[in-house]
Formats: structure tokens, C-alpha cells, sequence
């Protein structure tokens, strides 16, 4: 996931989180992020659902439709 900042650039608060392959600067949508903006973990996808981005998260979901079995 790399962030996306709103209007006020990289002092402001992130606007919306993207899935990122990797560390890519090319988000799934297709959206261009800052070089700068913070990387998190897919993990923290589920953490703050209003700010990710919609376009992301179903194509994310499509990719990986279940979480790896913990039972093993
Ligand atoms: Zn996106």
C-alpha cells in the first residue's frame, strides 16, 4: 500500500491509500504516487477502510480472494 496525500501535498494528512506492487510509484488504478509517501503492509488494508481506494481494493481482492489458511 503507498499513500496518497489530498490538496495540502505531503504535510497534509493521506487521502486515500493504494495497493501498490512492491514499492511500485503505479498504483493498480492506475493512479501515480509521490516517491515519498509512506508504504504500509496490505495488511493494514482492513485498519482504516474509508481512506482506501475503492478501485484498489477490488482489484486487490479479485487478485487475492482469501487469506492464506493459518491451520495449515
Ligand atoms: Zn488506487
Amino acid at each position: 500500500m503507498r499513500a496518497e496525500y489530498g490538496p495540502a501535498g505531503s504535510s497534509g494528512p493521506v487521502a486515500n491509500w493504494h495497493i501498490v506492487r512492491n514499492d511500485d510509484l503505479v498504483a493498480m488504478c492506475g493512479r501515480e504516487l509521490d516517491a515519498a509517501a509512506p508504504l504500509q503492509d496490505a495488511a493494514h488494508w482492513t485498519a482504516d477502510p474509508d481512506r482506501n481506494c475503492h478501485t484498489c481494493g477490488a482489484l486487490y481482492l479479485r487478485e487475492s480472494p482469501y487469506l492464506p489458511d493459518e491451520h495449515g
